[in-house]
């Protein structure tokens, strides 16, 4: 049987699950795969959303072997989740009510990732409509377009999907308890009948092995169920720090700033505004990196 090419959608002990692109005539979607030895002893590791090429097939048995892992066009560690092209950060409305430092350290962490980052506000039936539109514009001011979502009333799952269309892996993150679980399960229902159907083997993943499946969301899009990555690292070099808020990055295109190396804090000449709600954030964080990096080179 010939080779065939697919994505890593789950891993389960040492297998993995491959779903192909298209399957050959007689031969499932979904193949329980083992690697090629020298795949493992080249030390290529694969992980959940690679793609790969996979021989051996065995269409009776639903088996193969994996025998190559195309290069990535970007690796998450936490969840380690390979090909992602978009984070979406989900914060509650209300039941846990809208944190912004903690609202700020998951976007943050999310723009560390360098891919495209999406803002969602869950629980959206639990808050007036003066409430979310407070919020939704003061998030605008934080360089983000949020969309309202409530998986009580299917508000925003349309927007959702639309706007999460042209993205081929999404991984969500977010607090626990802010609905993510329940937003998945709204915007694919046939993930309920599965995890339904398997007796809750997923829920119990979930929860002990940090285990990461992919789901289809629709044709070419996928998502990662998977808890998200929790407790944000800072970066180490003070100028990426920049790039991480939208709203800065925002006003420094078209560059209103005169200064290569500038850090954008209140220096003379900087063109850039100080009028903007995240700005202390954005210099004590400043600081707490300057501080970092001074002792990182004392010691
Ligand atoms: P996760 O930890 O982020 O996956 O959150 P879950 O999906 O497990 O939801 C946590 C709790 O919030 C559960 O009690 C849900 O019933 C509730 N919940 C989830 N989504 C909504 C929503 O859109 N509206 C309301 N009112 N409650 C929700
Ligand atoms: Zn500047």
């Amino acid at each position: 049987m010939s080779d065939a090419t697919g994505i890593v959608v789950a891993l389960q002990a040492n297998y993995l699950e491959v779903e192909l692109d298209s399957a050959p005539e007689g031969v499932p979607p979904r193949l329980l795969c083992t690697r090629r030895t020298r795949l493992s002893h080249r030390g290529e590791v694969v992980h959940v959303g690679d793609r790969v090429v996979v021989e051996a097939i065995d269409s009776v048995q639903g088996r193969a072997v994996v025998a190559r892992v195309d290069a990535r066009s970007s690796l998450l560690s936490r969840p380690p989740v390979a090909n992602a092209s978009t984070v979406v950060v989900a914060l509650a409305v209300e039941q846990p009510g809208f944190d912004p430092d903690q609202a700020s350290r998951f976007l943050l962490t999310a723009e560390r990732t360098g891919l495209a980052v999406e803002l969602l506000l869950t629980k959206a039936d639990l808050v007036s409509r003066d409430h979310l539109e407070a919020l939704q514009v003061r998030l605008q001011g934080w360089g983000y377009a949020p969309i309202a979502v409530s998986s009580r009333t299917d508000e925003g799952l349309d927007r959702v999907r639309q706007r999460l269309s042209a993205s081929p892996l999404t991984v969500v993150c977010g607090p626990s308890g802010v609905g993510k679980s329940s937003l998945l399960n709204r915007l694919m229902p046939h993930l309920a009948l599965r995890v339904g159907a398997v007796s809750g083997r997923l829920q119990r993943g979930r929860h002990t092995t940090r285990h990461v499946e992919l789901f289809p969301l629709a044709e070419g899009c996928r998502v990662a169920d998977t808890p998200g990555f929790n407790r944000p690292d800072l970066p180490d070099e003070p100028r990426e720090f920049a790039l991480l808020f939208p709203e800065l990055r925002h006003q420094l295109d078209p560059w209103p700033c005169r200064f290569r190396d500038c850090l954008h804090r209140a220096e003379p000449g900087c063109g850039i505004r100080r009028d903007w709600e995240r700005y202390d954030l954005y210099t004590t964080g400043l600081e707490e990196l300057s501080k970092l990096s001074r002792s990182s080179r004392a010691g």
